[in-house]
C-alpha cells in the first residue's frame, strides 16, 4: 500500500504534535483498523494530560507571534498548504478511503474540499472586513475591526476525517488564530498525515511550533479543551449528544462553541418532480458513504399520486447497488466504520419493525469473501409513519424511511417535525412549491435545496444547521467571523467631549 508510505504512516507513531515536533504520546494507544478489510493499519499514541498542557502552552506562545503576521501573509502560507495537499491528493485520498471506508472518489473529494477551502481562505485573508458607522457625535469616527481570537480547539468526527478540520483550520489560520486538533479516535492516521503535510509547509515559512497542534486521544481529550478557559473557541463536529456536553461545558466558562451535529435530512418529492432526477439524488443521498454523512438522506416524503411509481423505481435502483471494497471503483457502497456501528444499524431495523415499519428493501449484514471486516451492510428502505421514535432519530447507517403526503403544507410540516435541522430538499418543477419550501414558512434547516439532494455541499456557502444540529456555521460566506473577536472603536478628533445620547455631565 504505497499510500501509507507516501503519507508517512508508520506501524506505530505518536499522535501528539506542535508542528514538526512530536511528543512521546504518553496517553492511551489508539489502534486504527480499516473497516475495508478489518486489518490493523497502524497504532497512534494518544496524549497524556501533561502533554495536553504542553500543547496549550506552546500554542499560546505561538499565538502571540502568529497574530502579528499580516493576514495576507498568513493567507500566502495557507495557499502553500493547498499546493502541498494537491501534491499529496492521491495518497491522502486513498488513506482516508481505507481508514474511514468511504469510496475512493469521496476520499479524493474530501482532499479536494481541503484544497478548495485553502483557496477560499487565501482570498479571505484580504477581506476580513469590518464596517464603519456614522457617529451621532460631531467630529467622531466609529468603526469595527476584527481581531484574532487565540486558540481554536477543533474536535472532529470520523466520517469526514480531514475536510472538517481543514474548514476550521484554514479559516482560523488566516484569521490569526492557532489550532489544536482533536481528531476522531476512529480515524487517527488521516490526522497524523495532515499534520505532517502542514508542518512541512510551516517549517519552510518559519511559522512557530504551536500554530498547528495535534491532540490525539479519545473523548477525554476533547473534554480537556471544552473545560479550558485558554481555548476561547471550541469547534466541535459530531453527534448531538457530544455537542450537548461540549456546549454546556464551554458555556459554563463563557467560551464560544461552534457546533456541527447530527442531521435527519428529508427529501420531499412532489407530484410535479422530475422523478428520474429525484431518483439519482435520493439513492446517492441515502446509500452513498453507507449512510454516514451528516447530510445523508434519511427520510423521503413522497406525494401520494407518485408514491407507488417512485417506490417501484427506488426498489429497482437499490437492487442494482453494488456493495464492496470502497477502493475498487466498481462498488457504490462501502462498509460502516466499525462493528459497533453495525450493531446500531441492526438495532434501528429491529426498532423500526417493532414500531410498525414495513421493509420494502431488506437490510442485513454481508458475510463471506470480501466482507471479512464484518462492517458491510445492505442499504434498506422502510415504509413508516413520520412520528415513529426511530424516524425522529439519526441512525448513522443506510436506512431510508419513506412516507406519503397529500399537500405541500403537510410535507413541510413532516419535514420540519424532527429535532434536527441540518439539510433538506424538495424535488419539484412547480415554482410555487419550491418558493414555499424556501420561504420563512418553509424548511427550518440550515441547508434547503431545490432539485438536488440533501447531501454534498460546496465550501462557498456557510455550512451547518439549526435545532439539535447545533446552530454553527462553517466554511464559506461570513463563517470566518466565528473565528475572530469584534471590536467597536469610536475616535474623537474634535476639541470637545460630547457624551452619547446628549447626556450632560458638567463639572
Ligand atoms: P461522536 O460524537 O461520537 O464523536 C465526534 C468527536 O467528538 C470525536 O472526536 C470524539 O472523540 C469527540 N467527543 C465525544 N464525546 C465528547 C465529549 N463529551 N466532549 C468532547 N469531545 C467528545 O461522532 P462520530 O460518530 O465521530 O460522528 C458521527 C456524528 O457526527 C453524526 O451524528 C453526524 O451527523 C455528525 N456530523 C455532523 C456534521 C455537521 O457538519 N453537522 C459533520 C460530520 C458529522
Amino acid at each position: 500500500m504505497d499510500f501509507l508510505q507516501e503519507t508517512g504512516i508508520l506501524t506505530r507513531q505518536s499522535g501528539v504534535s506542535t508542528g514538526t515536533k512530536w511528543q512521546a504520546g504518553e496517553g492511551a494507544d489508539i489502534a486504527s483498523h480499516s473497516p475495508v478489510d478489518g486489518k490493523l493499519i497502524a497504532t497512534v499514541t494518544g496524549a497524556s494530560a501533561a502533554e495536553y498542557e504542553y500543547l496549550v502552552k506552546t500554542a499560546e506562545a505561538a499565538f502571540r507571534k502568529w497574530r502579528e503576521v499580516p493576514a495576507p501573509r498568513r493567507g500566502e502560507i495557507v495557499r502553500q498548504i493547498g499546493d502541498a495537499l494537491r501534491e499529496k491528493k492521491q495518497a491522502l485520498g486513498r488513506l482516508v478511503s481505507y481508514e474511514m471506508g468511504k469510496s475512493l472518489q469521496e476520499g479524493l473529494g474530501e482532499v479536494q474540499e481541503m484544497i478548495d477551502i485553502c483557496e477560499f481562505a487565501v482570498g479571505l485573508s484580504r477581506q476580513l472586513y469590518g464596517l464603519t458607522m456614522h457617529s451621532e457625535r460631531p467630529q467622531h469616527r466609529m468603526y469595527e475591526q476584527w481581531h484574532p481570537l487565540g486558540i481554536v480547539g477543533i474536535i472532529s468526527a470520523f466520517n469526514f476525517p480531514v475536510a472538517v478540520w481543514s474548514w476550521n483550520a484554514a479559516l482560523a489560520w488566516v484569521c490569526g488564530d492557532v489550532c489544536i486538533w482533536k481528531p476522531s479516535e476512529k480515524t487517527p492516521l488521516s490526522a497524523v498525515a495532515c499534520q505532517r503535510i502542514v508542518a512541512e509547509v510551516f517549517e519552510r515559512n518559519d511559522v512557530p511550533e504551536g500554530v498547528s497542534c495535534l491532540l490525539s486521544g479519545g473523548r477525554e481529550a476533547g473534554m480537556w479543551m471544552s473545560a479550558d478557559g485558554r481555548v476561547p473557541l471550541v469547534s466541535a463536529t459530531g453527534s448531538s449528544r457530544m455537542g450537548q456536553s461540549v456546549a454546556a461545558t464551554v458555556a459554563g466558562r463563557f467560551g464560544r462553541s461552534l457546533l456541527e451535529l447530527g442531521g435527519n435530512n428529508a427529501v420531499i418529492i412532489s407530484k410535479d418532480a422530475d422523478l428520474d432526477m429525484a431518483l439519482i439524488g435520493t439513492v446517492f443521498g441515502a446509500a452513498g458513504t453507507a449512510g454516514q454523512r451528516c447530510t445523508t438522506t434519511r427520510r423521503l416524503i413522497v406525494h401520494k399520486d407518485v408514491y407507488e411509481r417512485f417506490r417501484e423505481k427506488l426498489v429497482k435502483a437499490y437492487g442494482q447497488l453494488r456493495i464492496g471494497n470502497p477502493l475498487d471503483e466498481q462498488y457504490h457502497v462501502g462498509p460502516l466504520i466499525d462493528k459497533a456501528a453495525v450493531e446500531t444499524y441492526l438495532q434501528a431495523i429491529t426498532a423500526c419493525r417493532e414500531q410498525g415499519g414495513r421493509f420494502i428493501v431488506e437490510g442485513g449484514v454481508l458475510e463471506g469473501a470480501g466482507f471479512e471486516s464484518g462492517c458491510y451492510v445492505k442499504p434498506c428502505i422502510a415504509e413508516v409513519r413520520p412520528d415513529f421514535p426511530i424516524v425522529q432519530t439519526e441512525t448513522f447507517a443506510p436506512i431510508l424511511y419513506i412516507m406519503p403526503f397529500s399537500t405541500i403544507d403537510e410535507a413541510i410540516e413532516i419535514q420540519n417535525n424532527v429535532p434536527q435541522g441540518l439539510s433538506s430538499a424538495i424535488m419539484t418543477l412547480n415554482l410555487r412549491e419550491a418558493e414555499q419550501f424556501l420561504s420563512c414558512a418553509g424548511s427550518d434547516c440550515g441547508i434547503a435545496n431545490v432539485n438536488i439532494g440533501t447531501s454534498g455541499a460546496e465550501i462557498g456557502g456557510a455550512f451547518g444547521g439549526e435545532k439539535e444540529t447545533g446552530g454553527g456555521r462553517e466554511s464559506g460566506s461570513d463563517a470566518w467571523k466565528a473565528y475572530m473577536r469584534r471590536q467597536t472603536s469610536t475616535i474623537n478628533y474634535g476639541k470637545k467631549l460630547p457624551l452619547a445620547q446628549g447626556i450632560k455631565f458638567d463639572i
